[in-house]
């Protein structure tokens, strides 16, 4: 029997760990530095007030017992990779293995030629910064309606810098949750206000034009004000300080314009791009690790026309079981095909039961059923993870 050691448990992660137990004999060793799995894709719900905690994080060591004996779930911090010795070594231990899948995703990139960037802004690549902000803003309407801090007449700006998928789904959530105060705020809640800023020409760079378009008609409707090619080059407290001079005043700023790799892909002596994700072999191997494979965000991935991939939990799922398959193929003395990826439709939550899709580039859908049909692949995601994590909790309370 062989061991399988996979450093993080996103969504790339716990993909491969499910296919790994189900097709394979192996020893699976999940490491993750926390000790829940993170839906990230859920978070403009959690930190607008309409989903809870328990609605973006599900606990890891409940779900690697509801997956069996062969997988065990360790809470630590991956500091380096010792590819000579085949060694993953964590801030207490070390795991030796035969096969190793590095899907430790992606961080906030606060970039050092902003000013004030990271000490000012909330980003919400992790739980802990969204939850901060949650806190924050829900106290802010609190106080407001004890008529407390507001002695301008009551505004209240939320400023989200950058319109990729992210911030565009935050801003529409946020504002929707901000209309629904109407009746309780009344008047004053007219003095809430949301701006939604980035560099690039237009909302949501790369998409497919239909979404754009409908995007920006949507939070236009919302009352969003939209800034495109608006450099930042300065945060400070309360204020944001474009390249031309102009200033905009906020109440909170949250950061969603860019990412970086996450830091254990610096310690890799391999090719990476400038964002430091990992450009792999055909096959996703790390070059210069032998048997160590890098799946989603931390990896740039290619289309078969070289276009590089936005990093999505799509890519992330599909790049996992291709490793998770080749794993298993080779076993058995197989040589497998190189991964081959492609993006097969994108979903855009657009504020309550508004969404935005497209399937196949081609096939496009608005408004309820495009919510609905969002809403049931997160149900689908979902479900999957609760029946092993209720199987894993039953099994806990057994041995207790
Ligand atoms: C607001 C928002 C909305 C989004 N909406 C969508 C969407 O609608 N559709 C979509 O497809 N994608 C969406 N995405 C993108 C999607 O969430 C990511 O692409 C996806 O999470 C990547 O999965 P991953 O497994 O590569 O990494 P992650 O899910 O980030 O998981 C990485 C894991 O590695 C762990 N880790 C990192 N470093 C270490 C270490 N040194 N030691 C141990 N553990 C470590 C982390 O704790 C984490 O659990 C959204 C992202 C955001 C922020």
């Amino acid at each position: 029997m062989k061991t399988i050691v996979i450093i993080g448990a996103g969504y790339g992660g716990l993909r491969a760990a499910e296919l790994l137990c189900k097709n394979t004999p192996h020893r699976i060793i999940l490491i993750d530095k926390n000790p829940y799995h993170y839906m990230q894709t859920e978070v403009y719900g959690y930190i607008a007030g309409r989903f809870d905690m328990s609605d973006i994080a599900v606990d890891l060591e409940s779900f690697t017992r509801g997956l069996g004996d062969q997988i065990t779930f360790v809470q630590e911090n991956v500091t380096q990779i010792d590819a000579a010795n085949k060694t993953i070594i964590t801030e207490t231990g070390s795991y030796h293995y035969d096969y190793a899948i590095l899907a430790v995703g992606a961080q906030t990139n606060f970039f050092t030629f902003i000013e004030g960037l990271k000490e000012h802004t909330h980003g919400i690549k992790d739980i802990q910064r969204a939850f901060a902000f949650r806190q924050a803003f829900e106290k802010r309407l609190a106080d407001k309606l004890q008529n407390k801090t507001f002695k301008r007449a009551g505004d209240l700006h939320i400023a989200i810098a950058g319109a990729g998928l992210s911030g565009v789904e935050i801003a529409a959530e946020m504002a929707h949750t901000l209309k629904r105060y109407e009746k309780i705020l009344a008047r004053c809640s007219r003095r809430l206000k949301i701006s939604l800023i980035d560099a690039a020409p237009t909302i949501l760079p790369g998409m497919h034009p239909y979404i754009i378009d409908k995007a920006r008609k949507r939070l236009h409707e919302l009352g969003i004000e939209l800034y495109t090619d608006a450099f930042i080059s300065q945060i400070g407290e309360r204020n944001i300080t474009f390249k031309d001079g102009t200033k905009l005043d906020f109440d909170f700023i949250i950061f969603t314009a860019g990412i970086k790799a996450a830091d254990l892909t610096a310690t890799l002596d391999t090719e990476k791009n400038r964002i430091g994700q990992i450009i792999p072999d055909a096959h996703l191997m790390v070059k210069n690790y032998p048997d160590l494979f890098t799946v989603g965000d931390c990896t740039e991935i290619k289309d078969n026309k070289g276009n590089i991939l936005p990093p999505t939990a799509q890519t992330a799922e599909k790049s996992a079981a291709y490793v998770a398959t080749y794993i298993e193929q080779k076993e058995r003395g197989k040589t497998p095909a190189p991964f081959s990826a492609k993006i097969d439709g994108v979903f855009i939550a657009l504020g309550g039961t508004y969404a935005l899709g497209i399937l196949y580039n081609t096939i496009k859908v608005e408004g309820y059923l495009a919510y609905l049909l969002k809403k049931a692949i997160t149900r689908f995601y979902r479900l999957g993870l609760e029946l092993k994590v209720n199987a894993g909790y039953k099994k806990r309370d057994l041995r207790i």
